[in-house]
């Protein structure tokens, strides 16, 4: 496969952790196996939970290791124009619909069925009428937008992906139902932005851990709302600890630096990752 481009992509919310180190090392090698481009790019739209400090711990943390990126840093917060555009778009479509229900709205409706990333929306906003969105939006009631999946799909039709490991899939959006397609307080969402920037910045395999393989369903929606081509996809296995349980990311034994502090050596690292 020549030519193909993969990213990593952390969010900066805490310092790199052996998961992550993972990941980073297992983008690199599908792009060096190929002859191919490895890019990264800093997730921090969210600037609730972000912080440019973790930003700088982590690339300090990638040079340590020895993984070496190609071209400038892509950081989503300098971009929100074209994440606003993608949004403009899918206004145009008709798929969005203002949403006022608060996180508590959402997790009370007990009825809800639960996704992938939660509750599913129960669509309490998708029925008001015109006329009730405007005027609460007048009255300046905050509100996020979501996806009108019926809809997205009504004019998507029926979606496929790939993943280079798990073989051909067929998207099912409906596991999270009307997504957000823009919060409340950031005006965009990973969702949006994750597809957003892998087509820009001409991502062709997007590998990842496969905590987000759900993800890919919704996010081959976007791709098709947007007109934007989809990548291949390799969802990878997550680092464990010894109990079998994800990472905690900020346990000083699981983090890069951490572990440099007990006087680990990079090669030590890659080879307990299976880089050696
Ligand atoms: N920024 C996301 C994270 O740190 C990864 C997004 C992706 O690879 O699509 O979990």
């Amino acid at each position: 496969m020549a030519g193909i481009v993969t990213r990593f992509a952390p969010s900066p919310t805490g310092p790199l952790h052996l998961g992550s180190a993972f990941a980073a090392l297992f983008a690199e090698r599908a792009a060096r196996e190929a002859g191919g481009m490895f890019l990264l790019r800093i997730e921090d739209l969210d600037f609730t939970r972000c912080r440019p400090e973790h930003e700088a711990a982590i690339l300090e943390d990638l040079a340590w290791l020895g993984i070496a990126w190609d071209g400038p840093v892509r950081r989503q917060s300098e971009h929100l124009s074209d994440f606003a555009q993608a949004l403009e778009r899918l206004h145009g479509q008709g798929v969005v619909y203002p949403c006022f229900c608060t996180r508590g709205d959402v997790l009370r409706a007990a009825t809800a069925p639960h996704g992938p990333e939660g509750p599913v929306y129960p669509g309490t906003c998708r029925h008001l009428d015109a006329a009730t969105r405007e005027a609460r939006i007048a009255a300046g009631h905050g509100h996020a937008f979501r996806l009108d999946l019926a809809r997205a799909l009504a004019l998507t039709g029926p979606l496929g992906w790939t993943d280079r490991d798990a073989g051909p899939q067929t998207a099912r959006p409906e596991l999270f139902g009307d997504i957000v397609v823009a919060r409340r307080d950031i005006g965009t969402s990973y969702h949006v932005a994750v597809v957003v920037d892998d087509a820009l910045q001409g991502v062709t395999l997007v590998t990842r851990g496969e905590d987000l393989f759900a993800a890919t369903h919704v996010q081959r929606v976007l791709q098709a709302l947007l007109g934007l081509a989809p990548p291949a996809y390799h969802h990878h296995r997550l680092i464990l600890d010894d109990a079998g349980q994800r990472l905690a990311k900020r346990a000083p034994s699981a983090t890069l630096g951490g572990l440099r502090a007990t006087g680990q050596t990079p090669a030590q690292v890659r080879a307990c990752l299976g880089f050696a």
